[in-house]
């Protein structure tokens, strides 16, 4: 716990620290009893330290299933429904048909994943914040929005992320002499700066013969483009680029207001990367083990809430009369699926560029969120032509309202602190230890959680 605070910034709480680091031990336990194929180490022993994606989420849907759950796949949730009690449950469109959905509940449960602006990075090119909004909808906040700016290393020809290994890599210029202070843990901005101007060349060459053997074995994934390309990454050099993460390895997400992982709204929890991870990263989480833990964790007591709450309507669950929690579409701001792909490029522009969101400014950040502004007004009411133009325009409203809360909350932050650095503010300021939270639609507001220090209160519209 205490090697992570100061990365966070000290916004991390040991309190959640402490019962995310019991509650995942207790469910790795739990996954090796239902059948989870850990593997057996040299004393005989299961294993229970790392878990595959793939192998988790195949026993998690097995067990949901045996269950009795309806699983809808590639079925995106376009809005809440809502009544004056609260939540009352979600609709959308199934991708494959066009048709629309609708799943009336005693609570919904946001899982919705980050916000990484479709940058195409490994893993994040559904998730578009499309939880932020739902959940802003329904009137909850955010919080820890401004560490949002995770950029990952990876080579130029391909998606993979992976930036662990990168630790025992050289980065050089385009005539190999090296780039001094250039490092995937520490030096990744010297790595942003020069690629502003040049291109950037790495090559994994502080690896011994038995490293390369092990990681080849622990990631075989992470060599599969350099496989394709022909290229040996331990002996030869390769470009490599930034790409953005956004929220997905920041922290900022839907803020929790107890340990259930209620988000204030009433029937409505947030668990995973939804959720800000603030609590168990304060502002800085990179990769690792953190995440995954928190996604358990937090599915695991927002379930427990959820159906305590559903149990707790009791018969008062059958009457409600609910409607959709979304901005309404017009029918006069019809859109092409070409003018979509156009607000899509437009939000890029103001997320994806080093000099905006890494490199942070007062000047940069006020200049992007009044364009920011005008593109939320512009896309608030659009409305779609179709089913599928209609899940990529509810992409747009969800990335945009998002990069506005991004950037509120980063202009508000007059300090550099975990992730989140200030050009203008390069120190920690030790009065604004505090989290920040955001939220609101056409208004967007952002105050410390605490309440007390008014004095970095914005609002910008
Ligand atoms: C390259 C990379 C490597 C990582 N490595 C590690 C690691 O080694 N260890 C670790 O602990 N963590 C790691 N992480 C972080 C980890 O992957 C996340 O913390 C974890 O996946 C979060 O789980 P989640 O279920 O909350 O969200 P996600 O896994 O992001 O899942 C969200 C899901 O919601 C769906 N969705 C989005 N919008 C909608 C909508 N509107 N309607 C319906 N569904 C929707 C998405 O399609 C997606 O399936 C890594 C992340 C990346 C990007």
């Amino acid at each position: 716990m205490k090697s992570r605070e100061a990365l966070g910034g000290y916004l991390a709480d040991r309190g959640w620290m402490r019962r995310v680091l019991d509650q995942t031990y207790a469910n790795m336990n739990d996954l090796a009893v239902s059948g989870y194929p850990f593997p057996i180490d040299d004393e005989g022993q299961s294993y229970r330290r790392s878990l595959q994606g793939p192998e988790y989420m195949k026993l998690m849907r097995k067990r949901v299933k045996k269950a009795g759950v309806r699983i809808l796949d590639h079925s995106p949730a376009l809005e809440l429904l809502v009544d004056a009690h609260g939540v009352g449950g979600a609709s959308g469109i199934r991708s494959a048909t066009g048709e629309t959905w609708t799943v009336k509940a005693g609570a919904v449960i946001l899982a919705s994943g980050g916000c990484a602006f479709l940058s195409k990075a490994l893993g994040c090119n559904v998730l578009t914040g499309d939880g932020y909004l739902l959940a802003a909808e329904a009137g909850a906040s955010l919080s820890g929005m401004e560490f949002s700016n995770a950029y990952a290393i990876s080579p130029v020809f391909s998606t993979v992320t992976k930036t662990a290994f990168y630790t025992w890599a050289t980065f050089y210029y385009e005539d190999g002499t090296v780039i001094e202070g250039a490092g995937s843990q520490k030096g990744r901005s010297v790595i942003a700066r020069t690629l502003q101007t040049q291109p950037v060349y790495a090559r994994l060459d502080r690896t011994t013969e038995e490293m390369r053997r092990w990681m080849r074995a622990a990631q075989p994934n992470f060599f599969l483009s350099f496989d394709r390309q022909g290229i040996d990454p331990f002996t030869q050099l390769f470009p490599v680029t930034m790409r953005l993460e956004g929220t997905v390895r920041g922290t900022g997400g839907i803020h929790l207001i107890d340990e259930s992982c209620a988000t204030g709204v009433p029937g409505l929890y947030a668990a995973g990367d939804a959720a800000t991870r603030q609590f168990i990263c304060g502002g800085f989480t990179g990769g690792g083990s953190h995440n995954a833990a928190w996604a358990m964790s937090t599915g695991y007591w927002a379930g427990e809430a959820a159906a305590a709450y559903a149990v707790s309507l009791g018969s008062r669950r059958n009457e409600r009369e609910l409607t959709g929690a979304g901005v309404e579409a017009s029918v006069s701001a019809l859109v092409s699926t070409g003018e979509i792909q156009e607000r899509i490029a437009a939000v890029k522009r103001e997320v994806e560029p080093f000099d905006i969101n890494l490199f942070r400014t007062e000047t940069t950040l006020a200049q992007s969120l009044g364009r920011l502004h005008s593109l939320w007004r512009n896309v608030r009411n659009a409305a779609a032509m179709n089913a599928a133009d209609a899940v990529k325009l509810r992409e747009v409203q969800a990335m945009t309202a998002t990069a506005r809360w991004m950037y509120s909350s980063a202009l508000a932050r007059r300090e550099t602190r975990g992730m989140h650095k200030r050009l203008d503010y390069p120190g920690t300021d030790a009065s604004q230890h505090y989290r920040l939270l955001t939220g609101g639609l056409d208004e967007v507001w952002v105050k410390p959680e605490s309440g007390v220090l008014s004095s970095v209160e914005v609002r910008q519209s």
